[in-house]
């Protein structure tokens, strides 16, 4: 059975994309199959995957709208290692023709049961919202990894999602739960985001994750080239993480 997780969090800009190419990355080279849904009309995680978003036959916009299936949908990322379900700006119609139709907020959940025996690992790298495309994602994800920054406002701009993910938990999808925060940018020789990370580890005990995703300008450099940091340049520092942080994800699902 594949586990599926939703990268979320209603910020833009807070490292979603990266750890969701970084992860699948890091998943793939210890030999986990893994498909990669991207949910965002940036298609940042599919170019980030070295899949053109302007070549794409048929992307997750189709999949929601029931016109294609997963497996017909789906592209192998050779360099990568994992398969892409990409998106390009077409998914931004999606969010208006979905409210038309019935179960429009379960349409990936019931797509990507059709080919759960195809993966290890599902993760979906959510748009920076809380709209009917992160529904979906939530929808149909065992659990949800929230990356963030180690920043004065990083408890507060939580609340929010914290809120939707109980909501969906109570009248949607009883299997949804937190799996963990993932600290990212960190830069430990800033004493702000030192005290954050402690404040984080107070309040939220063992769901934050032991990894720690360090600032790293590889990681930053590698969509750029349509790579993940980790197959970019697997000695660099942040890929070294990203790899520590699929290890421990694999450990943690064991006891799920
Ligand atoms: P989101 O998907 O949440 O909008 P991104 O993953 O696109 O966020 O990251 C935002 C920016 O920060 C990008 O330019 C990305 O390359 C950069 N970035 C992400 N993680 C790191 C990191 N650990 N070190 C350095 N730069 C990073
Ligand atoms: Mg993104």
């Amino acid at each position: 059975m594949a586990r599926i997780f939703c990268i979320a969090n209603q910020k833009g800009g807070v490292g979603k994309t990266t750890t969701t190419v970084n992860l699948a990355a890091g998943l793939a080279s210890i030999g986990q199959r893994v498909l990669m849904v991207d949910l965002d009309p940036q298609g940042n995680a599919t170019m980030g995957s070295g899949i053109d978003k302007r070549q794409l036959q048929l992307s997750v916009y189709d999949v929601l709208l029931e016109s294609a299936s997963v497996a017909e949908a789906r592209v192998k990322s050779e360099k990568c290692g994992y398969d892409v379900l990409g998106a390009n700006r077409e998914l931004a119609g999606a969010e208006v023709e979905l409210v038309e139709v019935e179960r429009r907020e379960r349409r990936l959940k019931a797509a990507l049961q059709a080919a759960d025996a195809d993966y290890d690992f599902v993760l979906i790298d959510c748009p920076p919202s809380l709209s009917m495309l992160t529904l979906n994602g939530l929808c149909s994800a065992h659990g949800v990894i929230v990356p963030m920054q180690c920043e004065y406002f990083a408890l507060e701009g939580l609340t929010d999602l914290v809120n939707t993910i109980k909501q969906v938990h109570a009248n949607l999808n009883k299997d949804l739960q937190i799996i963990g925060l993932l600290r990212v940018m960190f830069d430990p020789r800033i004493t702000l985001q030192q005290q954050v990370s402690d404040q984080l580890k107070d309040h939220f005990g063992d769901k934050v994750f032991d990894t720690v995703i360090p600032r790293n300008v590889r990681l930053a450099e590698a969509p750029s080239y349509g790579l993940p940091g980790v197959v970019f340049d697997p000695a660099a520092k942040g890929s070294h993480a990203y790899v520590a942080f699929a290890e421990e994800m694999v450990e943690r699902i064991r006891k799920l």
